[in-house]
């Protein structure tokens, strides 16, 4: 017996700007039990993510305001694991979700089978059931950041942060060695919608040095933005 029926098999949210595409999409899945919902580009995507919660997403990469990949980075910057399947309509859209680590879980070529399709969100749900819910201390030298917990601890020393200092430097903490650009951090940490400019960044960076001390591990890469060092 299909364990997923028993369950009710959730709302799938779909993000397809090409409207006959998005239609089989919806018509496939919703015939397979899930409910559907479509949005066409990608700030209206993330507001659907964080209102309705869906169990998984279908998510092309090429849609109008915040790009596909750009999607997945944010969620899972945010410690949103929602399974995220691509759907890519290049070679080169297919190099960047295999090559830049993006945390996808799978991801289709356009055309493909609406059944294909179907197959591979069914897959990624059976296997988001084994994924464990708390994401792992991050270690990096003498720093511990909590995500689950939401603390953080320099050399034994508990640092108390605010909310958006704990997320700018986990962010940073997730991929050491990696250059993020205030850009980047601004989108990640503090969303499009943000008034903030560049210079927010600056200021939390150096509230967040300032509390770290002399084990701060956040990184000035000059022009660039910044890093925190492994
Ligand atoms: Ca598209």
């Amino acid at each position: 017996m299909d364990a997923t029926k028993s369950e009710g098999k959730g709302l799938v949210l779909v993000v397809e700007d090409e409207k006959s595409i998005a239609d089989l999409e919806r018509m496939y899945l919703t015939r397979e039990g899930f409910g559907v919902h479509v949005e066409t580009d990608g700030r209206a995507a993330l507001a659907a993510v964080r209102n309705l919660h869906p169990v998984a997403i279908v998510l092309d990469i090429g849609i109008p305001t915040i790009d596909g990949t750009e999607i997945c980075r944010m969620l899972r910057a945010d410690g949103d694991w929602t399974p995220i399947i691509f759907v890519t309509a290049r070679d080169d859209e297919i190099d960047r979700v295999v090559g830049l680590e993006l945390g996808a879980d799978d991801y289709i070529t356009k055309p493909f089978s609406p059944r294909e399709l179907v197959a591979r969100v069914k897959t990624v749900l059976r296997r988001a059931r084994g994924r464990p819910e708390e994401e792992s201390p991050l270690v990096v030298g003498s720093l511990v950041v909590d995500p689950a917990r939401r603390k953080v601890s320099a050399a034994g020393r508990a640092v108390d942060l605010t909310a958006t200092e704990f997320d700018l430097l986990a962010h940073l903490c997730r991929r050491p060695g990696r250059v993020f650009t205030r850009e980047q951090l601004l989108a990640a940490v503090w969303g499009y919608e943000a008034a903030a400019g560049t210079r927010t960044v600056d200021v939390h960076i150096a509230q967040l040095r300032a509390k770290l001390g002399g084990v701060s591990p956040i990184r000035t890469v000059r022009g660039v933005g910044y890093s925190v060092e492994p």
